[in-house]
């Protein structure tokens, strides 16, 4: 029997997943690992002038990809940096949030939070290109770590290596003890049934007799109670959780957050701070950024589209034109703006993306205590605290100084009560979580910091929120052009939430305006 292509993928579908065709697909050859491919405008852009709103990352790559195509452009920028959300926050600077909360960051020198980004999966391959290009430099990001924890307000903590071994190893035993009551008799030949215990035997870590059980030969795998040593120390076995314990606490859970497709192996990010993209960026096209000006209407007509704005450094209204214009204003504020000459579903659409809060804090602590106490370098422990997560630095490894730490992320009703507090009582709520998983952190806190993304006031929100009826409804229309108009930024990818989605939807933008301009001309 002859298996075409076609029917190979769908059994390999069936068997594993749309994630398993895609990297098979991959394999063969018939997909990319992402839909970047680098434009190739030509030169033809002259004479035209290109307005972009935003300066973040899909603002600047525009503009950056335009003007190497002879367009002019012009960059319309709220703050008085590039960047947008790709931000680090360092000793020094100063965040004024929306409602007035203040905060200067007092981090010492070399340390820094990224209160937005912070990693970059190996699959964001537009990200990928420009880091290439502009000589971005990446150190890898451990995303699983086996040393981190997954905690529980009832005071449980437990490795992520030793968790996952057990949960492993417990399934395993199960399985095969089902096999070997001829419970999946049906389902399977006698071989079959040999070659699925065996395959239990080797990835459950089970003994001769199909047993996940305390040994020397499972402490290989989830860790010893006191590890080899020298001559005559062959190390003490430790004891597995009982498949009960996982299960009551929901201990499994976590372990699927590495598991998804962009968080597989390997993740960077970039050495010194996630800003180093947009410091790229910013350098290429500085020339054409106007700073602290803030779009207060757009207006399109047949010929082009005119912006009214406030330059906020002399507190003046000022116009600008461009014969297209590509806007990157998250939608979230675009939708307070005044838009005519847009088409009505456009301007209806704008209003029906909702955006998700999300708040992040660092913590400086004085000592790298994870790293001296706990063997933890890089990664992240889980918890069922509010906090939800905390992430230690992935860099500068055994530093005896200070160090910074994620020491909270997390979404939805618990940013938006953690930003109902002052940054004061946040950070200690912070603190208070952080010490009930590593209790070092009462005496070594020194100082944090703290973004709550729905009260940022240039994005209002941490990114765009679709669901599969928005997708299908309203989407196409906010990715479309409108005469002489066209949104782009993550809210126009399906890499939403990431830096990946602004570059595609960025380029891809590029790519439509001077289609249509070419046609014009
Ligand atoms: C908490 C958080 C975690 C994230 N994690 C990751 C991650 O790990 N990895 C990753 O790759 N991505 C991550 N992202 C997503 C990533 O930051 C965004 O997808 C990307 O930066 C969006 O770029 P953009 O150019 O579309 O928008 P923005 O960066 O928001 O740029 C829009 C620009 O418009 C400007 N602007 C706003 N209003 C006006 C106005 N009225 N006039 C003029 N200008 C205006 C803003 O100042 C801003 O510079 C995260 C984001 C957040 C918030």
């Amino acid at each position: 029997m002859t298996v075409s292509r076609r029917d190979f993928l769908g059994m390999v579908g069936m068997a594993g997943g749309s994630a398993t065709v895609f990297q098979m697909m991959t394999v063969m050859g018939l997909a990319a690992p992402s839909t970047y491919v680098q434009p190739k405008l030509g030169n033809e852009g002259q004479g035209k002038k290109i307005l972009i709103l935003g300066g973040g990352l899909a603002g600047m790559c525009s503009a950056y990809e335009m003007q190497k195509a002879g367009y002019e452009v012009e960059i319309l920028e709220f703050n008085a940096r590039a960047g947008g959300r790709v931000w680090t926050l360092r000793g020094g600077d100063n965040y004024t949030e929306l409602g007035g909360f203040e905060q200067t960051c007092q981090f010492d020198k070399g340390l820094y939070l990224n209160p937005g980004p912070w990693r970059i999966p190996h699959v964001h391959q537009a990200y990928q290109h420009y880091a290439r290009e502009f000589g971005v430099k990446l150190e890898v990001f451990p995303m699983i770590n086996h040393a981190a924890y997954i905690h529980r307000k009832s005071g449980t903590k437990e490795r992520q290596g030793a968790l996952m071994v057990d949960m492993q190893g417990h399934v395993s035993e199960l399985l095969a003890k089902a096999v070997n009551q001829n419970a999946l008799d049906q389902a399977m030949t006698a071989e079959d049934k040999a070659k699925l215990l065996e395959a239990l035997r080797g990835w459950g870590f089970l003994d001769k007799d199909y047993r996940y059980t305390k040994s020397l030969a499972t402490s290989l795998y989830r860790g010893y109670e006191r590890d080899p040593g020298a001559r005559l120390e062959p190390g003490t076995p430790s004891t597995p959780l009982t498949l009960d314990a996982i299960l009551k606490e929901g201990l499994w859970s976590n372990l699927n957050d590495g598991l998804s497709y962009e968080f597989h192996s390997t993740i960077f990010e970039p050495v010194g701070g996630i800003d180093a993209m947009a410091r790229a960026f910013e350098a290429r096209t500085r020339q054409f950024i106007k700073y602290r000006s803030k779009v207060t209407s757009i207006k399109q007509d047949d010929a082009g589209v005119s912006v009214t704005y406030q330059d906020l450094a002399t507190n003046t209204t000022k116009t600008a034109r461009g014969d297209y214009c590509i806007c990157t204003i998250p939608l979230s504020i675009l939708s307070q703006i005044p838009l005519t000459g847009l088409n009505s579903k456009l301007v209806d659409g704008i209003k029906k993306v909702p955006y998700a809060p999300s708040f992040k804090a660092g913590v400086q602590y004085k000592r790298r205590f994870w790293e001296q106490d706990e063997q933890i370098y890089g990664g992240v422990t889980y918890t069922d605290q509010t906090m939800s997560l905390m992430s230690y630095p992935a860099n500068n490894y055994n530093s005896l100084g200070k160090g910074v730490v994620l020491g909270a992320y997390m979404f939805g009703p618990d940013a938006v009560r953690f930003t109902g507090m002052n940054p004061q009582d946040r950070l200690k709520e912070v603190v208070r979580q952080n010490i009930a998983i590593h209790p070092q952190a009462e005496k070594e806190f020194d100082n944090g910091i703290s973004v709550g993304w729905h009260r940022v006031p240039w994005t209002l929100g941490c990114y765009g929120l679709y669901n599969d009826q928005t997708r299908k409804d309203i989407y196409p229309t906010l990715c479309a052009l409108d005469k002489r108009f066209i949104l782009a930024g993550e809210h126009t990818s399906y890499w939403n939430a990431w830096q990946e989605g602004a570059l595609l939807a960025a380029v891809s933008a590029v790519e439509i305006i001077h289609k249509d301009a070419a046609q014009r001309s």
